[in-house]
């Protein structure tokens, strides 16, 4: 069986968050995990930003890379909070581009009630942020077990 090794990087802003949504996608491979479906998944790392602009994202990726993490999650956390990371599209490219380090958009599924709450901002309307967060959209079933 095929292994990956994934980071996750969180928003400073839920830094006390205790990650149990996000393990427990990963387990379930639901959200942006079920890409995962046939592989066996490890964390090697789970950290923040650092706090607005992101200091965090120039250097973490280097230690992730040494303890073997291939594969860096930006958490839900980047793309549902209020307002969404604005500089999350300028982490994956520089992270790419820096350490060759495929970025993946999400993590565990978007809880419905936030759902509901960009919904009627029209946060997510441009066919630019449907692409982001289309890992994570997931079914109203779904949404509403990670509410
Ligand atoms: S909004 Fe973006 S830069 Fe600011 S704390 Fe959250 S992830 Fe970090």
């Amino acid at each position: 069986m095929e292994k990956v090794k994934v980071g996750i990087i969180i928003c400073n802003r839920y830094h006390t968050c205790g990650g149990g949504k996000c393990f427990r996608a990963l387990q379930n491979r639901e959200g942006a995990f079920s890409i995962y479906k046939d592989i066996e998944v490890e964390i090697g790392a789970y950290t923040t930003c650092g706090g607005c602009p992101g200091g965090n994202i120039e250097y973490v990726p280097a230690e992730m890379k040494k303890n073997g993490v291939d594969v860096i999650h930006f958490a839900t956390g980047m793309l549902v909070g209020y307002p969404p990371c604005q500089n999350i599209d300028y982490f994956k490219r520089f992270i790419e581009e820096k350490y060759g380090m495929k970025v993946v958009l999400g993590t565990h599924p978007i809880p419905q009630s936030y759902f509901i709450t960009h919904t009627a901002l029209g946060t997510w309307k441009s066919n630019h942020w449907q692409e982001k967060i289309a890992g994570v959209l997931c079914d109203e079933a779904t949404r509403l077990a990670y509410n």
